[in-house]
């Protein structure tokens, strides 16, 4: 065997280590499974063993489970074989894992877990497949089932195993959201039976099996109930009812695993424990097959660990340390990024226009380091080196010395234009400025610079220290350089990168827009916002494209029209709720949700209503709507999104489908069941998604005419993943 070693002591406890050569960390590969079946025979089979304590070889963790690289390529689970022989074929390899780990469970000898770090997925169910667990004492370790977050179905035991121990309401987070659980937790939940330090794990789990040691599982005893009762007693009937419509409030249906796994429980929990896990393994397999779980886990799992190791970034330059940055504005968006670097270890210059504001931006670092250091997440001693990190200041001279530049002053282009050249006079010939624009194209910013081949555009998203994403511009003159180090700074503050080339509002805010001007659109049409709202957060989306209005700011809106309109001059066509947005920003004040009022009225106590004004100012036809309404106003907002991506790529504005689909999810919270609004449209099909704008640009006009990109896309029956070439890896 290559993955486990086993060596039995003098008592005849055989101690299993877990160690996948040449990897990082422990997965369950398709090997691991096949060696976990040897490991069960030699436990089962050798006399002189008593019992067995399982535990990893890495320092890392214990297992990370499942080989999503495995899982989600071609060759994966489900991946090949149809009618009867090719159906029984999946089911077996979907339910390998659930017989060894059940064979390990019914070996008719005590094994014990000795989880000495993180357990997550399969690593997790292996453990719960032991008949007890010991962890080390360490608040950092996490054990979890985050299956779900990426689509898919815990399948080796964990849907079934987990409430029988803790009960099927108190399991339910860690099963619908894959909440992970600390060891204290853990023990207070009764999934594992002993914390302890991090050297004593083995030692407690071989004691265990020595003097206690139990070869029979809970739901394997006469008298086993499930905890909280099952579907049928009182209080778990009550569980499925309410959870069923809490599910469906907050998936709205989208999400076809978290469905899967309440049928799994469901149905399990009545049955006895070998026929419980054959069902798991049907909804597994059902799940997995699901075009939701495959463009997830490709986008959330695989691609975005791509990205975060810098995929995108040109070969060649050598890698650049960012060790000192200068922030230029120290509002909102420079006094996140301030703290974000500090976090980082990066020395971090705060430059504003008085000493107070520069200040004001720093104690937004000051806040959260104090909060982090009164949960006890951070030393005291922590809190003020990374503080120490950043100096406020209205001196242009403390930029010298800096490796990059982030430039977050008001988007104004003389005010930029001022700053860069006071910037740049400090700063050495390696150095780069990075602008973080949300919309002036970086190559007219440019223009201000001595060194437009060192110049891009760094855009991050609010709050700074929340949002993952940060969409790097490459300007007209933007060098190579100057986008690997662009690229090495993002990685280092541990953000995900995106790499996209100059246009009107980049890639992400570009086609952020387009959900929002559909939104009011729709209201222009006379449709009613609260239609509009509900039908756009049912689309998986974050929230209403109207509310997501409100809450940008209307005045935003308004602005970004106006300076279109001036830049575009001829080509500029005016829609119809321009006139409406412009009297309700200019004459009547409504800002959005930042002054209280916006299409909604946000009073300071209770939720937000409509307002009543706005229908005087587009009056309401459509106060009801059908099925077949609420199924155009989905297509809709979905598709134009879709679209404005896919002439993205047309116009080079982004190339790679991998950077497409993380950046929409990440950056402006584009429906993650998608996969990413490419992923959609390879999912529907580029024949079947052109036929559906064609009909769409004919009944509501040429924005949603598809781009000639997809037409020839459509006709040489290519997806966008299979175009643009781009293959995902297997995890390493
Ligand atoms: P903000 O108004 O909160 O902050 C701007 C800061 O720049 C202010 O503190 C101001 O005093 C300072 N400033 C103005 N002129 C200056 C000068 N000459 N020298 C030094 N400091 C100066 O704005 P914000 O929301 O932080 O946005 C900053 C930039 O980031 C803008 O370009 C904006 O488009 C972009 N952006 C904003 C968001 C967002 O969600 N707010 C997201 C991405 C990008």
């Amino acid at each position: 065997m290559e993955n486990f070693k086993i060596e039995v002591d003098s008592d005849g406890v055989a101690l299993v280590t877990f160690d996948v050569p040449g990897r990082t960390m422990n997965t369950l590969t398709a090997s691991v499974i096949k060696e976990i079946g040897e490991v069960v025979e030699t436990i089962k089979s050798d006399a002189a063993i008593k019992g067995a304590v399982i535990t990893s070889g890495k320092t890392t963790g214990f297992c990370a489970g499942a080989d999503l690289g495995e899982l989600g390529g071609s060759g994966g689970i489900g991946g090949g074989g149809s009618g009867e022989e090719g159906l029984k074929a999946a089911f077996e390899a979907g339910f390998a894992l659930n017989k060894a780990f059940r064979a390990l469970e019914t070996c008719g000898k005590p094994v014990a877990a000795a989880i000495n770090g993180l357990a997550m997925g399969g690593g997790l169910e292996i453990a719960l497949a032991c008949h007890y667990r010991v962890v080390a004492d360490n608040p950092k370790i996490q054990l979890a089932l985050p299956e779900a977050k990426v689509g898919l179905l815990p399948g080796a035991g964990g849907t079934q195993r987990l409430p029988r121990l803790m009960g099927v309401m108190n399991a339910a987070p860690y099963l619908l959201e894959g909440k992970s659980m600390k060891p204290a937790e853990a023990l207070g939940a009764k999934v594992v039976h002993e914390v302890v330090a991090a050297d004593q794990v083995v030692e407690a789990a071989k004691t265990w099996v020595k003097t206690k040691g139990d070869p029979v599982a809970p739901w394997d005893k006469k008298d086993f109930k499930l905890p909280g009762g099952g579907p049928y007693s009182p209080g778990g009937s009550q569980v499925f009812v309410m959870g069923n419509a809490m599910l469906r409030k907050s998936t709205y249906g989208n999400y076809p695993a978290q469905l899967n796994i309440m049928k799994a429980v469901y149905e399990g929990t009545q049955v006895p424990f070998d026929a419980a896990l054959r069902i798991e393994t049907r909804y597994f397999l059902k799940t997995m097959m699901t075009p939701q779980a495959k463009g997830m886990i490709r986008t959330l799992f695989l691609s975005l660990q791509e990205l975060g190791k810098g995929s995108g970034r040109p070969a060649g330059v050598p890698h650049y340390d960012v060790k000192k940055v200068a922030v230029l504005g120290a509002g909102m968006m420079g006094a996140g990024i301030a703290y974000v670097q500090a976090m980082a270890g990066i020395e971090s210059v705060l430059i504003d226009q008085t000493q107070e504001a520069a200040d004001k931006g720093k104690s937004y670092a000051e806040g959260l380091v104090k909060k982090a250091v009164s949960r006890g997440k951070m030393t005291a001693e922590k809190g003020e080196a990374i503080l120490a990190l950043i100096t406020p200041t209205t001196d242009y001279a403390l930029v010298k010395g800096s490796d990059l530049v982030v430039e977050a002053v008001f988007e104004n282009r003389e005010v930029k234009a001022d700053v860069t050249k006071k910037a740049e006079a400090q700063l050495a010939e390696t150095a780069v400025f990075g602008s973080n624009t949300s919309t002036l194209p970086i190559t007219g910013l440019a223009k201000a610079s001595v060194r437009p081949a060192s110049f891009i555009g760094i855009h991050f998203f609010s709050p700074v220290d929340k949002m993952g994403l940060v969409e790097i511009i490459m300007g007209e003159q933007t060098s190579q350089e100057a986008l690997a180090k662009s690229i090495d700074y993002v990685l280092k503050i541990k953000k995900t990168p995106i790499v996209v080339n100059d246009s009107r509002g980049f890639y992400t805010s570009r086609c952020f827009g387009t959900f929002v001007q559909e939104g009011l659109e729709m209201m222009a049409e006379g449709i009613a916002p609260a239609i509009i709202d509900n039908v756009g957060r049912a689309t998986g989306m974050p929230r209403g494209p109207l509310e997501m209005n409100d809450d940008v700011a209307l005045d935003l809106s308004y602005k970004i029209g106006e300076q279109t309109k001036k830049d575009l001059g001829d080509k500029y066509e005016e829609r119809p709720f321009a006139p409406v947005l412009e009297k309700m920003v200019v004459e009547m004040g409504r800002l959005g949700r930042k002054n209280g009022k916006g299409f909604y009225d946000y009073p300071e106590s209770g939720a937000k209503r409509i307002w009543p004004g706005l229908a005087e100012l587009m009056p309401v036809t459509t106060a009801d709507a059908d099925k077949a309404l609420i199924e155009e106003i989905r297509t809709r907002l979905l598709y134009r999104q879709a679209v404005e991506a896919a002439r993205c790529f047309e116009e080079g504005v982004i190339v790679d489908p991998r950077e497409a689909d993380v950046g929409a999810i990440l950056g402006w919270g584009f429906a993650p069941w998608t996969g990413g609004p490419v992923s959609l449209i390879d999912g529907v099909g580029l024949k079947a998604f052109v036929e559906t704008c064609d009909k769409l640009a004919q009944k509501y006009g040429k924005r949603f005419a598809p781009p000639a990109l997809l037409r020839e896309m459509a006709e040489k029956g290519e997806t966008f993943y299979s175009r643009f070439g781009v293959k995902t890896k297997a995890a390493a």
